[in-house]
């Protein structure tokens, strides 16, 4: 049997995180965390997590980045911000799990086959091409890039239940000028 280890040392560290992390949006002000666990005991997912929030605000803290981005955590937040509204030291906690979402899509090291990055990444893809969202095409790439084509044979009859009444389409949904969301989004990437 393989012996896993557990503890990591301290020349493992990611010493950069808590500096590149301060530097995003809403994570300024993580450093004033006290430790004292009033997210973690309000959130109402933390028996779902990984590890609850105030660890990943310790892990942030400590430079623990590979497990940071790669927990199960960020992707479970649905941003309820009851961390953020009473946490004592006004970190804006929500924030944060944002962030950490866009760090580990840049990075590409959210949990394998975990649905939620997935659906977020081609979300954000279909919008951005097309300004509208399209539940079809979003399903579809949803079950074949996070590779589980068998979820789409259970997903066929209420598709096409939806297909006939109209309520979903094969046909991509559009805005009209796609070149004004396509300079609204450059002007933020540049931005950011
Ligand atoms: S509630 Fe705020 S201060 Fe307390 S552990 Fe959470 S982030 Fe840190
Ligand atoms: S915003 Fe996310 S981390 Fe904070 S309490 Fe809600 S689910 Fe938990």
């Amino acid at each position: 049997m393989e012996i896993q280890r557990k503890v990591k040392y301290e020349e493992e560290l990611d010493r950069q995180f808590l500096g590149l992390v301060k530097e995003l949006s809403g994570c300024e002000e993580i450093d004033r965390c006290i430790q004292c666990g009033t997210c973690s005991s309000s959130c109402p997912m933390s028996v779902y997590m990984d590890y609850p929030p105030r660890k990943i605000i310790a892990m942030i803290k400590n430079g623990f980045k590979e497990e940071a981005l790669k927990s199960f955590t960020i992707w479970l937040c649905p941003s309820c911000y009851t961390c953020q509204v009473r946490c004592p030291a006004n970190i804006k906690i929500t924030d944060v799990m944002y962030a950490l979402k866009r760090m580990a899509i840049g990075e590409r090291v959210y949990p394998a086959r975990f649905a939620i990055p997935v659906l977020d990444k081609e979300m954000s893809k279909i919008i951005a091409s097309n300004g509208r969202n399209s539940e079809l095409w979003l399903i579809l790439n949803l079950y074949l890039k996070s590779r589980k084509p068998w979820g789409l044979l259970k997903m066929a009859p209420l598709g096409l239940k939806l297909m006939k009444t109209g309520r979903m389409s094969l046909k991509k949904e559009s805005i009209k000028n796609k070149e004004q969301l396509r300079t609204l989004l450059k002007a933020l990437k540049e931005e950011a």
